[in-house]
């Protein structure tokens, strides 16, 4: 039988973020971090008392944000027409084969 290892007493876990070059979104206020400026931006303006310069990156944060559900949106309408023309043209083929 091999001996088995100790354990170790104290296990630290590998929790660094890769340093490349940019700072971690925190929360000046609570401290809570995010993946991106502007999901921090969004939480402060809502959550906390933003200051004036908080407020304009909320308000820039929640345009840009609409911008995307907008395109977002227009890819769905395309999706959706373009499924339903595909529909309209199998059923006129299979309507006009014969038998
Ligand atoms: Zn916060």
């Amino acid at each position: 039988m091999p001996e088995q290892s100790p354990v170790p007493e104290t296990t630290v876990p590998e929790t660094t973020v890769p340093d490349d070059g940019t700072t971690p979104a925190v929360c000046p206020n609570c401290g809570r971090s995010f993946v991106t400026d502007r999901q921090r931006a969004l939480h402060v303006g809502e959550r906390h008392d933003a200051t004036p310069a908080e407020r304009r990156a909320y308000e820039d944060a929640r345009e840009a944000e609409s911008d995307e559900l907008f395109r977002l949106h227009l890819k769905v309408v395309f999706a959706v027409g373009l499924l339903y023309a595909a529909s309209v043209v199998a059923g006129v083929v299979a309507f006009s084969l014969p038998g």
